[in-house]
């Protein structure tokens, strides 16, 4: 599923922010990615989309290589890949609907269709009725909910999330919580960097825990491991 055999990523500014990850994650997993600022999570994660290219070593995602991988398919890998990020990346001037039916426009759906996908997915995330508004009339929670929404309209078969909760108070960040694991329920892969202990400590899965571009721990229902 994903499969990372001694990668490294060196910036052009020098840093080495991957310094020979090793990594097998199975389909249907959930994963936190765990460790302080700057210990190379953002990294990690953004190579398994294509975001970074890592400057060596090899990465698999759903059976194809990233490092082979060529600009021009970028697109399609990507739509195979549902991403979330802290601060949403909604398109402003767009309604709710058509945030999430922007990602589906793109590969030629029908009108009917797109339509029914779009509010299955809004009504698995509980804004069906929110579908004709725009993101400055929702909350933080609820337009994280529409950016979820938009990342598995697809049906990816894995959801990658950098610090999702971020910027959600605790009780939306449960809720949000409460939809990944409905969503890791149905057989998605969800790998999430976060900096939120409480989550990693109750709601327990496979914890990798990041420091100076290196896996320093790797655990099976493990826990947060930090302070803060
Ligand atoms: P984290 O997500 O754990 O905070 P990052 O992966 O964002 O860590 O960063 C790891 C290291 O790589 C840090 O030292 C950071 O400054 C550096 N870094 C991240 N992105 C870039 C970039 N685009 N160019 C140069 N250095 C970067
Ligand atoms: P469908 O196969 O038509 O999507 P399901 O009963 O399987 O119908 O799913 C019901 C809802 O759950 C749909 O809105 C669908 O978007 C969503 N869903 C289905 N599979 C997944 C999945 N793997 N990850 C996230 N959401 C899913």
């Amino acid at each position: 599923m994903i499969e990372m055999q001694n990668v490294y990523k060196k910036y052009p500014n020098g840093i080495i922010a991957a310094n020979g990850l090793n990594v097998h994650i199975k389909q249907g997993e959930f994963v936190y990615v765990v460790g302080p600022s700057g210990a190379g999570k953002s990294t990690f994660i953004k190579m398994m989309y294509r975001e970074e290219k890592a400057t060596d070593g090899s990465i698999m995602v759903n059976g194809i290589n990233l490092s082979k991988l060529k600009n021009s398919k970028i697109p399609y890998f990507r739509r195979q890949i549902g991403v979330v990020f802290q601060d949403f990346k909604l398109l402003p001037t767009l309604t709710v609907f058509e945030n999430v039916a922007f990602a589906l426009e793109v590969i030629e759906e029908q009108p009917k269709s797109i339509k029914k996908r779009v509010m299955d997915v809004l009504n698995l995330v509980g804004l069906k009725h929110k579908a004709r508004m725009l993101p400055t009339e929702l909350s933080g929670g609820e337009q994280q909910r529409v950016s979820i929404a938009r990342s598995i309209v697809n049906r990816p078969r894995v959801m990658i999330a950098d610090e999702p909760t971020g910027n959600l108070d605790p009780e939306t960040s449960w809720e949000i919580m409460k939809i990944f694991e409905e969503i890791n329920n149905r057989g998605t892969t969800v790998v999430m960097a976060t900096h939120n202990r409480e989550i990693v400590n109750a709601i327990r899965h496979r914890v990798i825990a990041i420091e100076g571009g290196k896996i320093v721990r790797d655990e099976n229902r493990g826990e947060y491991g930090y302070e803060s």
